[in-house]
């Protein structure tokens, strides 16, 4: 069945999601801050609206892709999308926002009288271009139905995690086993180095023994073993560091506020995000392995 969709947030995710949906036969209607973005998705056949607003007001389901919570609770309140949307509208939150951000969208949807469903994404801008996402999604098993055939059309797999919030719990816990694994395989690689074991003999050894994880058989973060990986791209991302260290910091939050002691996972947080701000701005996850490296003959 067509849906009208108003879709806020175009940028690299948000922008071929709408493109998407627009394939499959949704009349969507687009808003971003940004003239270009929307202009390029006109492109793709969305229809620009006028303003968030104004496309929530027209629309069944509003469909959000925005950076932080702060983003969607202003735009959900004080941007009007709860108040233009008509009663019994479904919001599906996109967006990769703190757990309890997540928490507080729902109940003021819910308030408002709307249907709410967070649904953070996997499978990054390649994903969002070729509809192959992984979907995340936290809320009602009715509202999960609602957007099953929205969610098909913009990705592979849509996994229902549970009550508000789930979604993001899910994203923030698989990307600290991501980040903390990442790091545990470039330290093999660096200390294999330093004993003189070539790359290729620790990946063929590694990639069929209990070392064996995505970190090192797909993202592995040194050139020559996975010809495919950022490694052998000057580490063009792929994931970007900076994405890795937002995703770390919703996790280190919410590890706070439950008294979870997570060692690694903060150890992890604290490293992205150093690497994050300097010399992994723009480059893919992996290349932390150099910050481990000894450096002029200390320890990194
Ligand atoms: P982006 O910065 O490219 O896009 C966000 C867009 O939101 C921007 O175009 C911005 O102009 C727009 N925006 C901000 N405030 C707005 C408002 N009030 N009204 C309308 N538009 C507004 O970011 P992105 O890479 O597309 O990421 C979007 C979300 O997806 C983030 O939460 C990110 O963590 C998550 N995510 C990104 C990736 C990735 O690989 N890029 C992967 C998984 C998840």
């Amino acid at each position: 069945m067509s849906r009208t969709v108003a879709f806020v947030g175009l940028g690299r995710m948000g922008g071929p999601m709408a493109a998407n949906l627009v394939r499959a036969g949704h009349r969507v209607l687009g808003f971003d801050l940004v003239p270009e973005l929307l202009a390029t998705a006109a492109a793709t056949g969305v229809e620009p609206a006028v303003s968030a607003a104004a496309a929530a007001a027209e629309a069944d389901v509003v469909i959000t892709m925005l950076p932080a919570g702060a983003h969607v609770l202003a735009l959900y309140g004080e941007g009007g999308l709860l108040a233009a949307a008509r009663p019994g509208t479904l919001f599906v939150d996109c967006s990769t926002i703190d757990v309890a951000d997540a928490r507080a969208a729902h109940e003021a949807a819910g308030a408002a009288g709307h249907h709410s469903l967070d649904a953070p994404v996997s499978g990054g801008v390649v994903g969002a271009r070729a509809a192959s996402l992984t979907f995340m999604a936290g809320g009602g098993a009715e509202e999960f139905a609602a957007a099953g055939p929205l969610l098909g059309a913009m990705g592979r797999k849509a996994v229902h995690c549970g009550t508000a919030g789930a979604g993001q719990a899910a994203k923030i816990c698989n990307n600290m086993i991501l980040a903390v694994s990442m790091i545990g395989v470039s330290e093999a690689f660096v200390l294999a180095e330093s004993l003189g074991l070539d790359h290729q003999a620790l990946y063929d050894v590694a990639s069929t023994a209990s070392g064996q994880c995505w970190a090192l058989t797909v993202n592995c973060p040194v050139p020559g073993p996975v010809p495919d990986s950022p490694a052998n791209r000057d580490y063009l991302p792929g994931f970007a560091a900076p994405l890795m260290a937002k995703d770390l910091a919703l996790a280190a939050n919410a590890l706070r506020a439950g008294g979870v002691a997570a060692p690694l996972g903060l150890k992890a947080a604290e490293l992205y995000a150093d690497f994050a701000a300097g010399e992994g701005a723009g480059l893919d996850f992996s290349a932390i392995v150099h910050t481990l490296r000894p450096r002029n003959g200390t320890p990194a």
